[in-house]
């Protein structure tokens, strides 16, 4: 009996079951440890857009990578019609540095509206082709797919320890589990596994705390769209009802929001757009960690039975995707 183990639900861990069983490729068991109860997954707390901002092939390995992953995301968006995935128009624009911004974005253009958003003055803005992911409806959209190929055995626990001699997992209720290759995909959590790996990317990653605030019952008569000022976001969930204002990014492990900041992106936001935005104390803060690793590269490593699959720091939900295809590929090598 061959048994795969996957530590960690997040966008990961369910890209490696969705790819898992849409290549055909079968374990006869998957042990699929999420314990979002000991780990808030990242994923839940994400504003989850997928975008090129302003990469070009050729100039660096992780540009190539953005790429390659938006566009095996959109191949499957295509071919799969995912739950929570919608196609949107990504709005990216500068206030300073503008020689610079022009670079990035060649095609940037001065422009007082953004499709039916205005503008209270005209700003350099570049539109790109982008998806909005609703995390609440993709993540589960993702593992009841893979669950209609795979035999998959939800265990909600949380690891605590592996054995890598004879593969044994032991998690907080005592138990143990075996299985003959284990992944890790557990996020910012992967910190606590350095001792199991030398491998450089996995030493070096570190929690990355972002926050953003989310308004609920917002009924604009706009469409789904994603723009970001100054690296500020807005972004309309119109499916939901929902807009995300935020992300700050700081190098804190905690759970405390840096609210001044929060407030520092919403003014700005609401300096520039023509839109009424709901009261800031109205937003609902959400925090999350996210892993990164050096240069922001995602990492994929197999040691013996061991791998390793993480540092998801921009675009996770379109590198998971990717790196999980990969992995994959390098499972059926082993098996
Ligand atoms: C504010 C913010 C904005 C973001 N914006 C974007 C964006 O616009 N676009 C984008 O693509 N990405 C964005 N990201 C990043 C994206 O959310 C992450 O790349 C992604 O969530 C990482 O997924 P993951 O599966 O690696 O980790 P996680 O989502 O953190 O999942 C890890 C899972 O593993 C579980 N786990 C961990 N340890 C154990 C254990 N020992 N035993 C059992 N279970 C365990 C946890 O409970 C968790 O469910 C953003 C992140 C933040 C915080």
């Amino acid at each position: 009996m061959t048994t795969l183990a996957i530590i960690g639900g997040g966008i990961a861990g369910r890209s490696l079951l969705y790819a898992l069983s849409s290549h055909h490729f079968k374990y006869e068991e998957i042990l699929f440890f999420d314990s979002p109860e000991f780990a808030s997954p990242c994923a839940l707390n994400s504003t989850a857009i997928v975008a090129p901002r302003g990469v070009s092939a050729g100039h660096s390995p992780l540009g190539d990578l953005i790429l390659e992953g938006l566009a095996i995301f959109k191949q499957h968006c295509e071919k799969d019609h995912p739950a929570g995935v919608f196609p949107i128009s990504q709005y990216t624009g500068a206030l300073t540095k503008l020689d610079q911004f022009a670079r990035r974005y060649p095609t940037a253009l001065k422009v007082q509206n953004l499709g039916e958003i205005k503008l209270k003055a005209e700003v350099l803005f570049a539109e790109e082709e982008a998806f909005m992911i609703d995390p609440v409806l993709y993540l589960p959209w993702l593992t009841s797919q893979a669950e209609k190929k795979l035999s998959i055995r939800h265990i909600r626990e949380f690891v605590i320890g592996l054995d890598k001699a004879n593969s044994t997992i032991m998690t907080q209720n005592k138990a143990k589990y075996s299985a003959d290759h284990v992944v890790f995909a557990t996020g910012s959590m992967s910190k606590h596994w350095k001792d199991l790996s030398t491998h450089p990317k996995l030493n070096s990653s570190k929690a990355i705390q972002g926050s953003y605030l989310e308004f609920s019952n917002i009924h604009w008569e706009l469409p789904t769209f994603s723009i970001t000022l100054e690296g500020c976001n807005l972004i309309h969930r119109k499916h939901s009802g929902k807009v995300l204002i935020g992300s700050s990014t700081d190098e804190l492990a905690h759970n405390l929001p840096p609210i001044q900041e929060l407030k520092r992106i919403y003014e700005l936001l609401a300096n520039i757009l023509e839109l009424k935005l709901p009261a800031f104390d109205l937003g609902e803060v959400k925090v999350g960690h996210r892993e990164k690793a050096q240069k922001r590269e995602p990492y994929l490593f197999t040691e013996g039975n061991v791998s390793f699959m993480g540092g998801f720091y921009k675009n996770g939900y379109s590198l998971s995707l990717r790196q999980s295809k990969s992995l994959v590929d390098q499972l059926r090598e082993l098996v």
